[in-house]
């Protein structure tokens, strides 16, 4: 297949630190709205991977091109802007805000003259905050003060306000790490959701959710992809169960 056929196009990533490949010759192909799921052993890479894609990371070699543009090149901002957005596993919202008010700070303001220069409430920026309100759940909420939300509905409101960007790429780390059984369902929904309108990463290693949500599963090892294919095949796949039960 050509580069102009995957949304998110990575060959021979490889980053070294101090020597050692934390990515190692990595190759990585995501469709267009293709919900990818990755998983691994503590320690495989995951996280810097995404580092990687969204600029935290310098790699040492190799290419990762977001549709056609090439991302290594590139500063975290730009990478923002040409529409890939990443969710770190602490959630980074404004706790003393609204739950309105912490979308509404997240609107990408610049795109015209007069954006750049005032924080108004249009009534675009009205309409996307209660879109959005709508996919993340919290639309009953939206004068909730952020900090009296629930530990899930954080992670759920940091997730809108990636979504207010609009990102084609969106990417999550561990996004439901110490939510209860039910928020890890409303999670499973959650992301299916959204998942129409975009390309995702979500790197998870609980497999009843990994079963719910994912088509395709990369698994990694030692910086490297292991295995790749349904969430049936790769757990049946010798080298995955290798890994994990030396682990
Ligand atoms: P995972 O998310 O799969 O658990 P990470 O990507 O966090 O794994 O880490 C992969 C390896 O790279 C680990 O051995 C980790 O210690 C190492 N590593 C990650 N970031 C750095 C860094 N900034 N400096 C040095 N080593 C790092
Ligand atoms: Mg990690």
């Amino acid at each position: 297949m050509s580069p102009k056929e995957f949304v998110l196009y990575v060959e021979g990533l490889t980053v070294s630190f101090d020597g050692f490949k934390a990515i190692d010759d990595l190759n990585l192909y995501v469709d267009k709205d293709e919900l990818r799921v990755i998983i691994g052993p503590n320690g495989a890479g995951k996280t810097t991977l995404l580092d990687l894609i969204c600029g935290k990371t310098k790699a040492s070699a190799g290419s990762i091109r977001f549709k056609d543009e090439e991302l290594t090149k590139k500063l975290e901002h730009e990478i923002v802007r040409a529409g890939v957005g990443r969710k770190f596993q602490t959630p980074s919202i404004y706790e003393n805000l609204s739950v309105f008010q912490n979308l509404e700070v997240s609107f990408p303001r610049g795109r015209s003259v007069f954006g750049a220069l005032a924080f108004k409430r249009t009534p675009e920026v009205l309409e996307r905050v209660r879109t959005v309100a709508e996919e993340i759940g919290l639309a009953d909420k939206l004068e909730t003060e952020a900090g009296l939300l629930s530990h899930g509905e954080k992670q759920w409101l940091e997730i809108g306000m990636l979504l207010m960007q609009e990102p084609e790429l969106l990417m999550l780390d561990e996004p439901i790490a110490g939510m209860s059984a039910r928020e890890r369902e409303l999670t499973a929904e959650l992301l299916k959701r959204i998942c129409r309108k975009r390309s995702m990463i979500v790197i998870e290693h609980d497999m009843d959710f990994v079963a719910q949500i994912a088509s395709k599963v990369t698994v990694m090892h030692q910086g490297k992809i292991l295995a790749e294919g349904t969430m049936d095949a790769v757990q049946n796949d010798p080298r995955v169960i290798d890994v994990y039960l030396g682990h």
